[in-house]
């Protein structure tokens, strides 16, 4: 038997129901805040992801699915969205007006090479925002606020928001600076992953989860971002918290925090949910000021978030809240072939008017039709045979109650209303 491949899952019903109802959520709610869709290809020129993300990011090293097409280009299934966004913003001239805002979300399937784990694939799922055209630390609240509100929404109680501040270019350098003065010293206790990452990209030293690194950046001398903001980038950063407290959003600040990604800048932040374990962030995002410019666009202020739907679905199952799943509300049964038709018929009629129902499509026995509208929690069951054609009319049994009545064949909606 051939089977999905490790990483990989197929998702079923009765959990496909609570995909949709997330999904349904999510696009509703940011179409109240100015969000329309943007749906970008799965796979993309490698150049993109490796400029973007950062070359000396776990992701670029190790967890992209990398391949060449026939004709030798090499290609990546994408391991996230904004990329892809940003690719697709400035090939269709979306961010051409500056000043003018640009709000977009997506939602779809990502690939990243990884151990697999609960709550951590290879294909996964994210439904992201990014908001295009302002650098003003009210837009990353918004933002964060977005995010939180939707998790609300679904019924996702007992989040934690951590947040922290990566600040400007300037601010990097220095912060970069003062890691190389730290780190230097200390380069022979590195893991070898850590000493190369010092050497291409020093920052990327604190994605390390190697105990022994982790270690040396527990210690006091340990240089933090905060001390090395710049001042516009201390008041940025203040502006969102600030604002975050009036918004009635809690959080935490968190000064380990640096995200797996390269182009972040300013404000950057997670959100974790304690039912999830070791995998425990649900949604994470952040500000990216250079990013557009970087693949040649104009200066453009950028912030958005992505969430994990996989982990965001474990975490509404722990706490109960898996309901997706509307029950039908008639199953037609047949007494006999004849009412096989009859009932294919007159379900359309049903359906066209708003009520769920499904048919049999082969001759079965009564207690085997009753059975299956069981199964499907159905609310009413439709009877028909000879006895009830005779007289144009159906027998319908209340599922709940058990009642059963009589009703001619025209009442039939009314009687379920
Ligand atoms: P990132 O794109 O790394 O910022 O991740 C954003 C969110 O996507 C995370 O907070 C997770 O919820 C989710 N996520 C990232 N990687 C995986 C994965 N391998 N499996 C499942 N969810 C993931």
């Amino acid at each position: 038997m051939i089977k999905a491949l490790r990483g990989t899952y197929d998702i079923l019903p009765p959990e496909s129901a609570l995909w949709q109802k997330v999904e349904q959520t999510a696009r509703e709610f940011f179409a109240k805040y100015g969000y329309s869709e943007i749906r970008t290809p799965a796979f993309e020129r490698t150049e993109l992801f490796v400029r973007s993300i950062g070359e000396a990011t776990d992701i670029v090293e190790k967890e992209m699915y990398t391949f060449q097409d026939r004709k030798g280009r090499s290609l990546t299934l994408r391991p996230e969205g904004t990329a892809c966004v940003v690719r697709a913003c400035l090939e269709h001239k979306l961010l051409a007006q500056q000043g003018a805002l640009q709000k977009l979300y997506y939602l779809g399937p990502m690939f990243r090479y990884e151990r697999p784990q609960a709550g951590r694939q290879r294909q996964f799922y994210q439904i992201g925002v990014e908001l295009f055209g302002t650098y003003s630390p009210l837009a990353d609240v918004e933002v964060i606020v977005m995010m939180v509100r939707l998790f609300e929404r679904l019924g996702l109680e007992g989040l934690s928001v951590n947040i922290n501040s990566l600040g400007d270019k300037e601010s990097r350098k220095i912060f970069q600076e003062n890691l190389r003065n730290f780190f230097e010293p200390e380069l022979n206790n590195l893991c070898p992953d850590c000493r190369h990452r010092f050497e291409k990209n020093i920052l990327r030293v604190l994605d390390c989860k190697n105990p022994d690194c982790k270690k040396i950046f527990s210690s006091p001398e340990m240089p933090t971002m905060k001390s090395s903001l710049t001042e516009e980038a201390k008041q940025h950063y203040e502006t969102v918290l600030e604002t975050l407290e009036k918004a009635g959003i809690s959080y935490k600040e968190d000064e380990k925090l640096v995200r797996g990604l390269d182009y972040y800048t300013h404000t950057i932040f997670e959100v974790t949910h304690s039912s999830l374990g070791a995998q425990d962030a649900v949604g994470g995002g952040g500000r990216y000021n250079n990013l557009v410019e970087d693949f040649g666009g104009p200066p453009t202020g950028a912030v958005g978030f992505a969430i994990g739907v996989e982990r965001l679905i474990l975490a509404l199952k722990d706490l109960g809240k898996d309901n997706g799943e509307e029950p039908v509300s008639v199953c037609f049964v047949s007494f006999d072939e004849k009412a096989l038709t009859e009932n294919i018929v007159f379900a359309e009629k049903l359906r066209k008017a708003g009520i769920s129902a499904v048919t049999a499509y082969q001759k079965q026995s009564v207690k085997a039709q009753m059975r299956q509208a069981n199964n499907l929690d159905a609310k009413w069951v439709v009877m028909r045979g000879e006895q009830e054609r005779a007289k144009n009319s159906v027998k319908i049994k209340n599922m709940e109650t058990g009642k059963e009545t009589i009703v001619s064949e025209d009442k039939i909606e009314n009687s379920i209303r």
